[in-house]
């Protein structure tokens, strides 16, 4: 019998193509802006001063100032650069850290985003926004956040380190493994997910092999959106409260943490769906958990928390803290299980 669900298409535009990223004063125009605002990271200020060139007189500056987990802070002199220079759009050219800041500044001003993304973490198509204060990171949903325009320049990625590529396209996997399984998938969604997922199977040991051949990183950036598309449109489960609990309360950086968890949180979930989880083992070549793992392992990926800096003695803690405040899982989140579960990923234990 058809599954019943509901659908919500998200109303932004998507332009992809290699250079696509040159037009960004056209889409500027489009949305009926004058003054742009050009956000990054300290490590990507040469490209964003670029992007400001580009722009011409449709540049306010560039704020680079974009840091990891959104600190409020950094928010709070973003807008008042906004107010000082009169701009009346976003654009963030950067990974989720970058993306993050323009949502920030949009959840206060209301300001149309573009955003041009570096890496796979897929937070441009998606209405959830980080943020940090005080060393609490709250997370709210928010459609006022979603950009309204993004723009994949796949010839923009091909410098993306290898480490940070594998990182992060695991990171954007793990939003289309847990989509299969959400409570409120639907057909539309779990397209998105196995396409995804194939593109991102096929992309990234080309790239391991040969970081600029143009192809893999287009495929790769192809499966980055779809992942995002993902974590967008459906709630996630265990493997992404695990990371948010490890990232949060024992500080292990963010794509790591979900590259190494992945292979162990989707094969505690395999037991419970595994007809939901089966075109995971068709993509990957095996049982989910275990193919994951192979596949993380192939592309070089980093596969033990212990290598994070989190010693044994964490993982009690970590498993107090992720049964904590009930959530929904295909399977039931039992301390013993998932006690285990870290201990395989401290370890870096194959699943079966
Ligand atoms: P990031 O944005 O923190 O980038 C890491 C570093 O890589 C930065 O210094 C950045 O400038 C640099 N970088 C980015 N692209 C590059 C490129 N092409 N070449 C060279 N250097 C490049 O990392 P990320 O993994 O993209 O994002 C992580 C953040 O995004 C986390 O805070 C996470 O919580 C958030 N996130 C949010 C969502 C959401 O939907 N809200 C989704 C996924 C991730």
């Amino acid at each position: 019998m058809t599954q019943s669900f509901t659908y919500r298409g998200m109303p932004h535009e998507i332009v992809f193509g290699d250079g696509s990223s040159t037009a960004v004063g056209d889409h500027v125009d489009k949305l009926g802006c004058r003054r742009a605002l050009v956000l990054t990271t300290p490590q990507q200020v040469e490209d964003g001063t670029d992007l400001a060139r580009n722009l011409g007189d449709r540049s306010a500056g560039v704020f680079s100032e974009a840091a990891m987990h959104t600190p409020v802070d950094v928010t709070e002199r973003a807008v008042e650069r906004v107010a000082v220079t009169g701009a009346d759009c976003l654009v963030a050219l950067g990974g989720g850290s970058t993306t993050g800041l323009g949502k920030a500044i949009a959840y206060r001003t209301d300001l149309p985003q573009i955003v041009i993304p570096t890496t796979y973490a897929g937070s441009e198509v998606t209405p959830i926004l980080g943020q940090t204060e005080h060393g609490k990171k709250t997370t709210l949903t928010d459609q006022k956040v979603v950009p309204e325009v993004v723009i994949y320049d796949p010839s923009l990625t091909l410098g993306l380190p290898v480490a940070m590529s594998v990182t992060s396209a695991l990171n954007a996997m793990a939003h289309a493994a847990e989509g299969l399984y959400a409570q409120n998938r639907n057909p539309i969604v779990s397209i998105y997910a196995v396409e995804g997922l194939k593109a991102m199977q096929s992309a990234l040991p080309a790239i391991v092999e040969t970081p600029g051949d143009p192809e893999a990183r287009g495929k790769a950036l192809y499966g980055a959106w779809l992942c995002g598309m993902v974590l967008g449109a459906v709630g996630m489960a265990l493997h992404h409260k695990i990371c948010h609990t490890l990232g949060g309360s024992f500080d292990t950086p963010h794509a790591d943490t979900h590259a190494i968890m992945l292979p162990h949180t989707i094969g505690y979930n395999a037991a419970a769906v595994p007809e939901l989880l089966a075109p995971v083992g068709e993509i990957f070549g095996g049982t989910p958990g275990a193919a994951l793992y192979d596949f993380a392992l192939r592309v070089g990926a980093p596969s033990a928390l212990k290598d994070l800096g989190l010693s044994e003695a964490d993982l009690d803690r970590a498993a107090d803290l992720a049964v904590q405040n009930a959530y929904w899982n295909p399977r039931p989140i039992e301390r013993d299980p998932i006690r285990a579960l870290l201990q395989d990923a401290w370890e870096g234990r194959r699943p079966e």
